[in-house]
């Protein structure tokens, strides 16, 4: 008798549990989607400044032009250089090819933007480089070369045939 009063408990408490986790949950998507609605509703806001004035990259002459999104506006957006939709959001790449960083950054067209597939490298410094890619600052280590980022995709290969082998 007493053991099953404890069991009840220990669900009960486990229920508690599970509601609590779901509350949190759910009180993080709408934390997040009062956070975007902020940031697109309020023009001042952190996503609107970063959006105002970003570097784009023309995808059939490679020249790179600011320009600031307008309500309505879909990517591509026109270049100058073409006078058509071909311009895409630049990603920049500070790095050089040593490891270290670069003050002067270099504009890179993603490959997905050119529809090609597979990841992208900085024709520069020839190391990955990702949509918003993650600038230099403490703790950040250089993003792999080519021949570091296939070396690593071969090895995690090679680990996921080993476990499947055993
Ligand atoms: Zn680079």
């Amino acid at each position: 008798m007493a053991r099953k009063g404890a069991s009840r408990i220990a669900e009960n408490s486990n229920a508690n549990k599970k509601k609590f986790l779901a509350f949190i949950i759910a009180a993080c998507a709408v934390l997040w989607a009062l956070h975007s609605l902020h940031s697109f509703l309020w023009p001042g806001g952190e996503a609107r400044v970063a959006d105002m004035n970003r570097l784009y990259i023309c995808a059939e002459t490679g020249q790179t032009f600011h320009y600031s999104l307008k309500l309505g506006d879909t990517i591509p957006v026109m270049s100058p250089y073409t006078g058509r939709n071909t311009g895409y959001p630049a990603e920049l790449c500070y790095w050089t090819k040593d490891g270290g960083t670069s003050t002067d950054p270099t504009p890179v067209l993603l490959n997905g933007y050119k529809g090609l597939p597979g990841p992208t490298f900085c024709p520069v410094c020839g190391r990955l480089v990702v949509g918003h890619n993650p600038a230099p600052g403490p703790g950040v280590k250089p993003p792999p070369t080519e021949a570091e980022y296939r070396a690593r995709l071969a090895k995690r290969e090679e680990l996921l045939t080993d476990q499947r082998d055993r």
